[in-house]
């Protein structure tokens, strides 16, 4: 029969994982073969290339490490593959996600997946998952919607999905848009139409450093006055609310913000910032007038990769209107 062609990498994480021994906590060790192998029904589905590209824990990764993930996938479509997965690590995989998404240049899935339980638990999750990733890119009415998330029967849109819990089987959700769609008896079905996406273009460099703190109750100003001696070329803040600092770490952000770009966005895990409400010391408008930019929707961690992204293309002085296309994404 003339199936089409699938592409699945696996690069680590608990779903690759196992314990040495029996005393010992699981690591990394099972290859993207023998993850297959315990979905037997994908072969009936699809011509299957598997790779082990990596054996990490998801802290681990890097950005380095992800693009050369991105250019394996790019060449397993050029080679027509209809969607590629990727199996990884959950607790970074929100962030893989917004990175892939924002490079990935094709109609094609991406498709990425993980476990909350490892091989060796009751109920693993790891098989149920990777079936299920391979029928979303597998999918027809998976075109066009750039990078997925596909964890325990649900699909995630990358710009906003979120680890939400850190042990639970139902780990990941999309605060406010909810999931793009789901899996009934083995058919995707979506809730939303296709969005429109912008691309952008590959770094041209790797080597800028994009700092992330996170605003909390009495905190000094050491870190934030050393910023940009340390060398850093962005900043971004998980602040209060709906966007706001201290007064202390406010007046900091003045010199920070003449010299590089600095994004405030919300610690509070959903939600937007404001633009023109609170009008105190350390407000949202304040902070805009000293030159930070507010995150809108997207949540600090995901601010920080497409800052990353923009400082690595040089668009770094179109990051107002990539933070906005962020939200008018985020709208449902
Ligand atoms: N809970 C994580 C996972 O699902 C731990 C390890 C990792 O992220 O690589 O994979």
């Amino acid at each position: 029969m003339d199936l089409p062609k699938l592409a699945i990498a696996s690069i680590g994480g608990t779903v690759s994982m196992r314990a040495q021994a029996a005393s010992k906590g699981v690591i990394p060790t099972v290859s993207g073969e023998t993850l297959m192998a315990a979905v037997p029904e994908l072969t009936s589905l699809a011509h299957v290339n598997v790779e082990t590209l990596g054996m990490l824990p998801s802290a681990s990764l890097n950005f380095d490490f992800l693009l050369s993930v991105l250019s394996w996938a790019n060449y397993q479509i050029e080679q027509g593959a209809v969607g590629v997965v990727i199996t990884q690590g959950t607790d970074t995989l929100e962030e893989s996600a917004t990175f892939f998404d924002h490079l990935w240049n094709h109609d094609e899935p991406l498709v990425l997946t993980g476990a909350m339980r490892s091989a060796a638990q009751a109920g693993a999750d790891g098989p149920a998952n990777l079936l299920d990733a391979c029928r979303v890119g597998l999918a027809d009415n998976s075109r066009r919607r750039g990078v997925l998330v596909v964890m325990n029967g649900q699909i995630h849109p990358a710009h906003a999905v979120r680890k939400t819990d850190s042990m639970a089987l139902q780990a990941f959700s999309s605060p406010i848009v909810g999931p793009a769609g789901l899996l009934s008896e083995g058919k995707v079905h979506y809730l939303r139409p296709t969005l429109p996406r912008n691309v952008l273009p590959l770094p041209q460099h790797t080597t800028q450093k994009v700092a992330l703190l996170q605003a909390s109750l009495s905190a000094d100003t050491l870190l934030l006055e050393n910023i940009l001696t340390l060398g850093y070329d962005g900043l971004v803040i998980a602040g209060f609310g709906a966007g706001h600092l201290s007064e202390t770490w406010a007046e900091a952000i003045d010199d920070i913000a003449k010299k590089i770009p600095v994004i405030i966005a919300t610690r509070c895990g959903s939600g937007p910032t404001a633009r023109s409400t609170y009008g105190f010391k350390g407000g949202e408008m304040d902070l805009i007038r000293r030159g930070a930019s507010m995150a809108g929707f997207a949540c600090p961690r995901k601010a920080r990769i497409l800052l990353w992204l923009l400082i690595g293309c040089r668009r770094q002085d179109d990051l107002a209107r990539y933070l906005k296309e962020d939200i008018r994404c985020q709208q449902p």
